[in-house]
């Protein structure tokens, strides 16, 4: 195979500590998540003994929770280390990246107790979170949250319905985005244990991509947690909640380089291979032409993500840094929807054959134009960014 981390590639300007991670982060996603795709795609996940195993492989190979700090259990990789393993991860299809865990990122604000409790085992892979702001009602805008925490005698009442909470099957706990005493001003993150009484799992509906987990609705009906269980502090809720936005957008948009380049090095082989009115399909301009553009496009979401990554590797402006993931998370998830098309049209009718890996990678990346905030939603950050400091912090 035609593969794009040969000689003459990007990679070979990077460290040789950059190299090995992101060679290790390949063959992991090769060697041991690849030979999962079939399974999670025609079970529609993956069972519990697959699973055990893989967690026990991403241990093996300290590829759990990169992106938490050492001293917490995790690997404390910078933004940028995270970036070239989460850009091998991506090419595998189904999801099945998402068991290489990745505690929400404003676990590092728990407290010492918490870290006990919580942060640590689930750095070590022996606990599991689930993040959880969507509801019926507050999609791209959170504030209309209607799930409430109620201050009661020692701690609070929670009450409320949370929709599309991606690993919800398989976290043992939930951070929940609930508004203190109803009010929007009191976001607040609370840690609540998924076998509390009241937490319920409404329904688990099934999606366009056949995930490695579940994205289940819980409903809460007067779940009490104490005071403990504040991620953070009162009236945070939203700060945290964009820590978590950034860190996830920038998953998504190496992810999503990742998964473009799989679909573009499948389609060129079979460019090469593939025979019709007497010659390779390669050599009509039409074929060559898109295989051209989505290389075109692939060079330049990778440069604009290698760049963006080192610089917030470096930057603790929050504020700059939600600005430029919006950017980064908007152009590598369309870019990635166009190049995952290009890739089955000219695989012909095999790319629209669920045993190919292109016809997985174009359904897997349809969903980067709409969680962690939809296109229109990146744009409207994008635009309202450009208003407040002008265009220098992107073009500048
Ligand atoms: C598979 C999957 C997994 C998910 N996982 C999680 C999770 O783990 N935790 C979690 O909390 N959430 C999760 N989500 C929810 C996801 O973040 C939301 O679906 C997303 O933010 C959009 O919200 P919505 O679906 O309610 O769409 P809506 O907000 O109702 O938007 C509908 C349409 O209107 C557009 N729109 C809305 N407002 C504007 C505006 N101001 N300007 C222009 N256009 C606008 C949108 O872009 C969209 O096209 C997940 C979603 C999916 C599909």
């Amino acid at each position: 195979m035609a593969n794009l981390t040969e000689t003459n590639s990007f990679q070979s300007s990077l460290s040789l500590k950059h190299q090995n991670l992101q060679r290790k982060a390949q063959r992991f996603a090769e060697e041991v998540l690849m030979p999962y795709e079939s399974q999670c795609e025609e079970n529609d996940g993956l069972d519990q003994a697959s699973l055990y195993v893989i967690n026990q492989d991403v241990l093996n190979w300290e590829l759990n929770a990169i992106n938490h700090a050492k001293e917490d259990g995790g690997q404390g990789l910078t933004i940028f280390e995270q970036m070239l393993i989460n850009e091998q991860l991506g090419k595998v299809t189904n999801a099945i990246w998402d068991t290489v865990f990745q505690p929400a990122y404003p676990l590092r604000l728990a407290t010492e107790q918490q870290k006990k409790e919580y942060v640590i085992p689930t750095n070590q892979g022996l606990r599991r979170d689930a993040y959880a702001i969507t509801e019926e009602q507050a999609g791209s805008d959170p504030s209309q949250c209607i799930t409430r925490a109620d201050r009661v005698d020692g701690g609070f009442r929670i009450n409320g319905e949370k929709w599309f909470v991606t690993v919800g099957d398989a976290a043992d706990y939930l951070l929940v985005h609930a508004h203190v005493d109803g009010d929007p001003s009191q976001a607040t993150v609370f840690f609540v244990d998924k076998d509390t009484e009241g937490v319920k799992v409404k329904r688990t509906p099934l999606y366009t991509h056949h995930f490695a987990y579940e994205h289940p609705e819980f409903i809460f009906e007067d779940v009490l947690v104490d005071e403990m269980k504040i991620l953070g502090n009162v009236g945070e809720g939203y700060d945290l909640t964009k820590d978590w936005f950034v860190e996830a957008r920038l998953g998504i948009a190496a992810r999503c380089v990742g998964a473009a380049t799989r679909a573009l090095e499948s389609a060129n082989d079979f460019a090469a291979e593939r025979q019709q009115f007497g010659k390779s399909i390669r050599n009509f301009q039409a074929i060559e032409f898109k295989l051209a553009d989505m290389t075109v496009a692939i060079m330049a979401a990778k440069s604009m993500l290698y760049r963006v990554c080192s610089d917030i590797s470096e930057s603790y402006d929050r504020k700059a840094n939600h600005a430029r993931a919006a950017a980064l998370k908007l152009y590598c998830s369309e870019m990635a929807g166009n190049v995952c098309d290009q890739a089955v049209q000219i695989l012909g009718g095999r790319g629209y054959m669920r045993e190919n890996a292109v016809e997985r990678l174009w359904r897997d990346v349809r969903v980067d134009r709409i969680w962690e905030g939809t296109s229109e939603i990146q744009r409207t950050i994008i635009g309202g960014q450009i208003k407040k400091r002008g265009l220098g912090i992107y073009v500048g």
